[in-house]
């Protein structure tokens, strides 16, 4: 069985954005690669005429077609409103519920410690995903998810992205053209800059690749969780977890 990696975000177009390069080339090496949505990315739009339930429906059609494009395992929605994301208990025993059921060895998602990141849902997002870790992995967090059969489990690297201080590059020469392919799904967010868009995601990702000695790359903050006294008491089920 391949490793097991989980991009954790706020919006439907943001793993394709940030580090849909390497996904794929994740997924290529071997990986099974899941992504969690954490909101419906219902208010993104400038058009007060379409319904955020519609543009809700939209988003997610196009998440899945960029994720059978990118070959990820799954894509687990959780639903919340766009732009009301916090770092609460209540969006850290979701995340931790999602960790205990795709069990990941890799957790990827937003740095939210980057300086002067105006998105709020970044910020709230990158937080909960790496608080949610400890819940996952201690049982007296959250026990409604032992109860319902979901055992700890311990998640040793994350890989941030959209990173302050990045030390980490994947190569993504081969795979930027499939990143870009699957990020143009999201069509309700590129009517009118998709061009611009695409050409600072090629500059970044070359500007990465000079940082790195690859033609392209995708930059990382790269985190290996230290294993503290708590884990000699824990014996995973499953080898990797
Ligand atoms: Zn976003």
């Amino acid at each position: 069985m391949g490793r097991v990696a989980l991009a954790v975000c706020a919006h439907p177009d943001d793993l394709e954005f940030f580090c849909g390069g390497s996904a794929v080339a994740m997924v290529r090496d071997g990986w099974n690669v899941w992504l969690t949505i954490a909101t419906d990315g219902d208010r993104g739009t400038h058009d007060p005429t379409v319904s955020r339930e519609s543009l809700a429906a939209i988003r997610r059609e196009e998440s899945r077609k960029a994720g059978q494009m990118l070959g990820l395992s799954g894509i687990i929605f959780l639903g919340k409103e766009d732009g009301e994301l916090y770092a609460d208990s209540s969006l850290r025993r979701d995340l931790a519920r999602v960790y205990r059921q795709v069990r990941p060895d890799r957790l990827i998602t937003f740095d939210p410690w980057r300086r002067y990141e105006l998105h709020p849902d970044h910020r709230a997002i990158g937080f909960a995903a790496i608080d949610a870790r400890l819940a996952a992995r201690l049982p007296h967090y959250y026990s409604d998810l032992l109860r319902d059969g979901l055992e700890p489990c311990t998640i040793k690297e994350i890989l941030l992205f959209n990173a302050d201080a990045p030390d980490y590059y994947v190569d993504i020469s081969s795979t930027f053209d499939a990143k870009l392919s699957a990020l143009g799904e999201h069509r309700s967010q590129w009517e009118t800059i998709w061009d611009d868009t695409a050409r600072s995601l090629r500059q970044e990702a070359e500007s990465a690749g000079r940082s790195s000695g690859h033609a392209m790359a995708e930059a990382f903050k790269r985190i290996f969780v230290p294993m503290g006294p708590v884990s000699a008491g824990w014996r995973p089920r499953e080898e990797g977890c």
